[in-house]
């Protein structure tokens, strides 16, 4: 079978992006890549290898199916941490695999417990905190209960990590909350130092909180767009502007480009609808080229009318609405396209490149929506 598409994956680039984080963070923090999301979309299995091949010995999952597939790809031993989604009858093998893993209630935390005793195996947990995120942690107000029971239980569990999420640190109108959050998280820390519950890890910061807010880095930064290569927002990029290596200098490099080919060329008359419905005509006589991808493949129907591709080097506008399968292209202008030319839906052609901020820009999508809605079986292949 030969896929309407493809996806490439650069190496180089995330190793790019990897050298400006670590140039933010430090020699000694540990980066931990996040490949949630089947990995923003860039594929897991190709994303382990992208990983690790950049020095990366730590993956971060939502969900268990996710840790598994990263463990089946890594040829390093790293380590693997799920921050969300597991079965109760998942636990034993994770534990038995050395996959950590959140716990944010006591239900879990018993039932961690429990497992790991009658496996004779310490499992892996991190505590997550409630800090003012309101999605997963525990309370405030369960301090002491929690401290106690990691007292009782400590030679049973290994305490990986004492972690916590921010609530929007990509966005300066979230600053009081996120500023509330980080003294939440210390005092909680604090609290439990006091008691000597003492942590391997103390982590919190996502890309934002990394980039923006220095006293979130720790021992550990969990890091999913920016390694992607793409701001958290744009003014994420603007607050860091002056302070890049060098100057002015979009140091984060995008590791996707999005290609497929012209599948038939088409003359249309002036007048003529393009399309389902109503929403082109043709204003001149036109020429079109037909490419199969769709909103079936993740292209969103609201690049109606909207989008842009390149082909020939030149860009050219999406005319009609986005059909499951295809979409048509304004190629009037170009000269000698043929059927099986080149079509780039996000990357470089020649000089000239469509960025996923572009899209995204258009269709309101955030850049992490778009990635994620890539579907997995466009084939995907990482490019050194
Ligand atoms: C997704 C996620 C991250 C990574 O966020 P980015 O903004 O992509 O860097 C970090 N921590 C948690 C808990 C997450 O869910």
């Amino acid at each position: 079978m030969i896929a309407t598409s493809f996806l490439e994956i650069s190496a180089r680039a995330y190793r790019q992006n990897i050298r400006y984080i670590r140039s933010e963070i430090g020699p000694k923090t540990v980066i931990s890549a996040v490949v949630k999301g089947n990995a923003y979309g860039h594929g897991i299995q190709q994303m382990v290898e992208v990983v690790e091949k950049a020095g990366i010995r730590h993956f971060s999952t939502f969900s268990s199916d996710e840790a598994w597939e990263v463990l089946k790809y890594s040829k390093k031993k790293s380590e693997i941490m799920i921050m969300g989604m597991l079965y109760p009858e998942e636990l034993a093998d994770l534990i038995k695999a050395g996959i950590s893993f959140y716990v944010f209630d006591f239900q879990r935390l018993e039932l961690a417990v429990t497992i790991s005793k009658s496996l004779g195996i310490p499992g892996k947990i991190h505590i997550e905190l409630e800090t003012g995120f309101h999605r997963t942690g525990f309370e405030w107000s369960s301090r002491e209960r929690l401290a106690k029971a990691l007292l009782a239980d400590s030679s049973h569990i290994s305490l990986e990590g004492l972690c916590t999420h921010f609530a929007g640190a990509e966005s300066i109108s979230n600053f009081v909350r996120v500023k509330s959050q980080i003294e939440v998280y210390l005092r909680f820390r604090e609290y439990f130092t006091q008691k000597e519950v003492l942590f391997k890890k103390y982590h919190t910061a996502c890309s934002a909180a990394t980039l923006v807010f220095p006293e979130t880095i720790m021992d550990m930064v969990r890091i999913g767009i920016a390694g992607y290569g793409f701001w958290p927002t744009k003014e994420t990029f603007y607050a860091k502007l002056h302070s890049l290596p060098k100057a002015n200098k979009n140091p984060l490099k995008r590791l996707i480009t999005w290609k497929s080919t012209v599948m038939s060329i088409k003359q249309v008359k002036k007048g003529e609808f393009i399309g389902y419905g109503n929403s082109f005509m043709a204003l001149n006589n036109m020429r079109l080229a037909i490419v199969p991808v769709g909103y079936g493949h993740g292209y969103s129907r609201l690049l109606s009318n909207q989008g842009q591709v390149l082909i020939g080097g030149q860009y050219c506008q999406v005319v009609g609405t986005v059909m499951m399968n295809a979409i048509a292209l304004n190629i009037t202008k170009l000269k000698n396209i043929e059927v099986g030319d080149e079509v780039v839906l996000i990357g470089k052609q020649g000089n000239k490149e469509i960025t996923v901020a572009s899209f995204s820009e258009s269709t309101q999508q955030v850049n992490y929506e778009l990635l994620t809605r890539l579907p997995k079986d466009i084939p995907r292949k990482v490019i050194s």
